[in-house]
């Protein structure tokens, strides 16, 4: 009988202890999100894949399609072109396609972009079972931020 009431009381102290436990983050500021209703906003020094960068005044790409980044890479990853317009002395960005597959986020690509063209992204939502979905079109990814 004595047995019966030890598990009884054993069993109320465990309650308790769990529904104090309860009480106490109930008062403590929320940590989490309700993902994916709501997000959270990265840190500045989050990595996410790299991303073009426009130039305020005209809304272009800033790139200057130097081609640095690309030989910079370490992985191969950045394809990079560029079309020579009639009338213009400088070429202008056509294409810039990431290969994030094989993207290390080691940062040389930035680094090497003097115009300061590229950065990395706060993107990471990226969750997909389609090896495709990780080849980013950035200069499509940029016109559609518009
Ligand atoms: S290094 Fe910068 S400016 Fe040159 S091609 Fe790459 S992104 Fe464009
Ligand atoms: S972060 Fe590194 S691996 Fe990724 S694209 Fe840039 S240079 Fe290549």
């Amino acid at each position: 009988m004595s047995g019966y009431f030890a598990e009884i009381f054993s069993g109320a102290k465990s309650l308790a202890s769990g529904m104090g436990i309860t009480f106490r983050y109930m008062f403590k500021p929320v940590v989490t999100v309700q993902y994916p209703h709501a997000t959270l906003k990265m840190p500045e020094r989050y990595r996410g894949h790299i991303e073009l960068v426009k130039d305020p005044e005209s809304g272009e790409p800033k790139c200057i399609v130097c081609g640095m980044c690309q030989r910079a890479c370490p992985s191969g990853c950045i394809t990079v072109a560029g079309d020579k317009l009639e009338g213009e002395k400088k070429k202008v960005l056509s294409k810039y396609v990431l290969n994030f597959t094989t993207c290390s986020l080691c940062g040389s690509c930035v680094e090497s972009c003097k115009p300061g063209a590229i950065q990395f992204s706060r993107e990471y939502n990226l969750a997909s079972t389609r090896k495709e979905d990780y080849t980013i079109d950035l200069l499509q990814r940029l016109r559609e931020q518009r």
